[in-house]
């Protein structure tokens, strides 16, 4: 259990220089560690340790968030814009085109500010920081039938990798804190014209080969993804308003699980997405280097296209 923030008063306390009102608010009924009911401040106190190392991956690009004031368990708002007397700690940028500025997270306390509007996900755009029309960064978002084990998903997110490699790529693990594992691969400043059509088109020819490989494995169409025993190769990500839940975004959902950054030596047979919570997550994350070398292995796309053929 965190201790009570040093600065907490009766009824409200402060994180990173935000009051959080109704602190002792349970917003997760349990977590899947302890019994204990996940608290609004925890949640802010969750954001505040995981800042440092959430920013890079969220900051310059408009993120929406699920917002759930009530609990994961009331109503919940999926929301892209901010509302009216929103914080100004939260950024709002006009993207050329669409018409409401979009939230944006582009410094720490902004996060503190959603923790008190109990936004307990976020799910960033997966273009570059600044430049919402180049695709900064491509997610194979693995989802398993009902029936698949989470050991073939495993298995999966590595033969997916194998494959990003194949053609020049560096691929990164995380856990979603749901059913499935996210690979990521970060991308390199195009040199030419890259848009995110041709993204995608990248992303769907891989899956599709993966697919007719191994059919008994893999799905790419989403209208047979609901028949048993297989991996919907979801594709559908890579484009320029879809969203990827962020590394270490919690999760409105069961047990107060997180997107946990993997190393490949951790996404091995056995590992349990669930002990990712937020109560755990904190000290295991000063533990490990996954995704340390993240910014170093942007690749580039062109050449990728170019050897898959
Ligand atoms: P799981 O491992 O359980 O599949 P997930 O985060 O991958 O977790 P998906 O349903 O596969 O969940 O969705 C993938 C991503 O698509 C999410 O992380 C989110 O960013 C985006 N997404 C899903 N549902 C919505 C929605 N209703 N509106 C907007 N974006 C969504
Ligand atoms: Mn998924
Ligand atoms: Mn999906």
């Amino acid at each position: 259990t965190p201790k009570p923030a040093a600065s907490r008063r009766k009824g409200q306390a402060v994180v990173m220089g935000v009051t959080i009102s109704n602190p002792d608010k349970p917003l997760w009924p349990n977590s899947a560690d302890s019994d204990e009911p996940v608290t609004k401040l925890e949640l802010a106190q969750y954001m505040e340790a995981v800042a440092d190392w959430m920013m890079p991956h969220i900051e310059g690009r408009p993120c929406s968030i699920v917002r759930t004031p009530d609990g994961i368990d009331g109503e919940r708002f999926f929301q892209r814009h901010a509302g009216a007397g929103a914080s100004d700690l939260i950024s709002q940028v006009e993207v050329f085109g669409d018409h409401k500025p979009y939230i944006q997270v582009d410094r720490p306390e902004a996060l503190a500010a959603l923790a008190q509007s109990g936004a307990s996900e976020y799910h960033p755009w997966n273009c570059r920081a600044h430049e919402p029309e180049t695709p900064g960064r491509l997610i194979f978002d693995l989802d398993p039938a009902p029936d698949v084990t989470f050991d073939d998903v495993i298995a999966a997110a590595r033969d997916v990798r194998d494959h990003l490699e194949a053609v020049g790529l560096i691929a990164f693990c995380k856990t979603t804190g749901g059913k499935g594992l996210h690979v990521v691969t970060p991308l390199a400043p195009p040199t030419g014209e890259l848009d995110w059509p041709t993204a995608k088109a990248f992303a769907k020819t891989l899956c599709e080969r993966m697919a007719k490989d191994e059919p008994e494995r893999f799905v790419v169409n989403m209208s047979k993804a609901k028949r048993g025993g297989r991996i919907f190769l979801d594709y559908l990500r890579n484009d320029r308003l879809s969203t990827a839940v962020a590394p270490l975004s919690p999760r409105a959902r069961d047990g107060a699980t997180v997107s946990f950054p993997l190393n490949w030596t951790q996404v091995r047979a056995g590992l349990d997405p669930r002990r990712y919570t937020i109560r755990t997550t904190p000290a295991l994350l000063t533990k490990t280097s996954a995704w340390a070398d993240y910014f170093e292995s942007e690749r580039s796309l062109e050449t990728a296209i170019k050897r898959l053929g």
